[in-house]
Order: structure tokens, then sequence, then C-alpha cells
């Protein structure tokens, strides 16, 4: 392994960042997080009413250049308590109905986080001729409580946001595994790079303005908001991408791309050829 960039503080930070939940438009505490740990090394920071924090170094720069990362993670919305206590949920963000089933659910009320389970009918109860797929209209999350009127003594309902609380660990040394490292990675790789040009006493010819967006999973609406702000000139987003030599991925049409072999650079006309060549 190449000799890393991160030290021990980058790493504490990044595994408080991703250890805290931030759906979707319920983003204040990551954010909080995330602006702490860029202090010492921004001149100023700008914050927009929905919550996109910005990092500015060289804020009286005519030149404004943009890095990017996203704050927001894909949840779950209680949509519909039946009758005998059971949440049903809709999208916030691209979360899979596939994977829901047994997974364990935070839901976050006024009264604080309650604990959940996504159900599923056990396998010898289920008809085998049709066996049927998770779908979001047939996933469910049990709270334990007996009917609609515990649950919402509980605290849940409908329009509570719902996250998963899988916390951050390294698998073999050196692959780290979170739910949300899309995009706390990017959140934290333009942290780091404030970090570095201060510890490395660099003086940028440009305004760099480091910038934390909320609510991409919906639609990119925190980068279209803060855009009209900053006006930037050129702007470099980061976000993940996937290993496409895992199973059942079709590399015709994903592309080829393998975790340990860099960074992947898109191309698009909306990419400025000249700054990708950089
Ligand atoms: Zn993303």
């Amino acid at each position: 392994m190449a000799t890393s960039i991160l030290n021990k503080k980058s790493l504490t930070f990044l595994e408080k960042y991703l250890n805290n939940a931030a759906p979707t438009g319920y983003e204040w505490d990551g954010q909080k997080i995330w602006m702490d740990y860029l202090k010492p090394y921004a001149d100023e920071f700008i914050t927009d009413t929905y919550g996109t924090a910005v990092a500015v170094i060289n804020p009286k720069a005519t030149y404004k250049v943009v890095i990017e990362g996203h704050a927001d993670e894909i949840s779950w919305y209680v949509n519909y308590i039946s009758d005998t206590g059971l949440l049903y949920v809709i999208r916030n963000g691209g979360s899979d109905h596939q994977i829901a089933p047994s997974k364990i659910v935070n839901i976050h009320t006024k009264k604080g986080i309650v604990k959940g389970v996504f159900g599923w009918p056990a396998i010898h109860t289920r008809n085998k001729s049709k066996e049927e797929a998770p779908k979001p209209d047939n996933i469910f999350i049990d709270i334990g409580a007996k009917d609609k009127k515990e649950v919402e003594k509980m605290g849940v309902h409908v329009g509570c946001v719902i996250t998963y609380p899988d916390a951050f660990f390294i698998l073999n040394k050196d692959k780290f595994v979170c739910r949300a490292l899309d995009n706390r990675m990017g959140g934290f790789m333009i942290a780091e790079v404030a970090r570095l040009l201060k510890e490395n006493k660099k003086t940028l010819p440009f305004g760099l303005y480091i910038t934390n967006s909320v609510q991409e999973e919906i639609g990119l609406r925190g980068a279209q908001m803060i855009a009209e702000r900053i006006k930037p000139n050129v702007a470099i987003v980061t976000d993940v991408t996937h290993d496409t030599t895992t199973p059942m991925i079709n590399m015709k049409t994903q592309g080829d791309a393998q975790i340990g072999k860099g960074p992947v650079i898109a191309y698009a006309p909306a990419v400025q050829q000249k700054l990708r060549d950089l």
C-alpha cells in the first residue's frame, strides 16, 4: 500500500462524520461535524437556508473554483401506519427495497431514535411456487408496537425519516465499509484538500469554495441552489462509483472500474475538456 496522506485526526473525523446520520433534508448535524473539522483551514464559511456548507479559502479572489461533495444520505420516510402498528415507507433518495428486509432501522422522532426492523414473512410461510420479491409497497417496519395508537405514543408519525444504523469499519486493513460512503468520502476528500493546503502552506491564485451540498440524492437540489449563490467559474464535483468487476454487473454498459486503481474521471459534454486534461 502506498504511504497515506491521511493522519489519525483525519480518520477520526471520517469515522465520526460517517457514523452520524444525515438523511436528505436533515443534514445539519453532519454539516456541523464537517465545518468543525474545517474551521482551522478555512478563511470563512457560507451556509444557505437549506443547509449547504461552504468553506472558503481566499474569499476576495475574483476567479472562483468549487470543489464539491454531497452531505446527504439516502433514507426512507414513514408513509403509512397500519392498524396493526406496522410502518409502510416511501423513499427519500434511491433507497433499495430489495435489500431492506431484515435490516435494522433508526426512526428519527422528536423523542429521539426509535428502533425498528424491516420484516419479511418466514421462509416456511411463503408460497414456494410464486415467491414474492420485496417491493416498495410490500416492505414494512416493525417497531414492536401492538397497534397504530402505540406507534403514535412512541413518537413515530407519518413523515418521520428512517436511516440505517450501520457504522464504519475496515475490511482487510484498507477497505472502508459503511452506509453513506456515498458521498461522505467526497465531503471527506475535499476537507482533506483544505487541511493539506494549510499544512503545506500553499497559497492559491483563486478563491477555493469547498462545498458540501445538501439534497443531492433527490436530484442535485442543494448544488443547484448554492451554485446560484457562489456563481463559480469552474466546479470539480466528486461522487462515488461502482467496482464493475463485482458480480452481476455488465461492463459493456457500466464500464470498467475497479477498486484500488485510482479515481474515475467522467467524460461528458458538461465536463470542461481542458480542465479534465489537467
Ligand atoms: Zn452520491
